[in-house]
């Protein structure tokens, strides 16, 4: 294996080595229906494709100690994969996952102050003068 995966058809092989050998759950993994990527790709968050940051998995298992099947989709040109990946590539795409929904959460708590912020600002206008009456409420 090189550089830390290998394509769909890679894949295929170590579930069915995995079959024979413990089951482990394996018996859920769906045989992948889709094309291998075009092209080799280290950092799964990036689309091979139209080169997005922010691919997501889809769907994923373990296939032995070592190995995930993983089930990809690119938000911004609908590209799939699925692919045999390592650990280490596997561990490192989590952590950029995790990254991402960090700085989500960063910027939905940005976006609440700001916005409630506006609304004190309105309030305390509409406040000064005199334009809220308890009749309002
Ligand atoms: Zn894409």
């Amino acid at each position: 294996m090189q550089g830390g995966w290998t394509n769909v058809q890679g894949a295929e092989m170590a579930v069915r080595a995995g079959n024979g050998a413990a089951d482990g759950g394996a018996g859920s993994m769906k045989r992948p229906d889709r094309q291998p990527p075009p092209c080799l790709v280290e950092d799964l968050h990036v689309c091979p494709e139209c080169g997005c940051g922010l691919v997501h998995p889809v769907d994923w298992a373990a296939v032995d100690a070592v190995h995930w099947r993983v089930e990809l989709r690119c938000p911004e040109c609908e590209h799939r994969s699925v692919g045999l990946y390592e650990q280490a590539v596997v561990d490192r795409f989590d952590q950029i996952l995790d990254a991402g929904t960090d700085s989500l959460y960063a910027d939905l708590r940005r976006l609440e102050r700001t916005n409630m912020e506006a609304e004190l600002k309105r309030f305390s206008t509409l406040l000064a003068a005199d334009l809220v009456l308890p009749e309002d409420f």
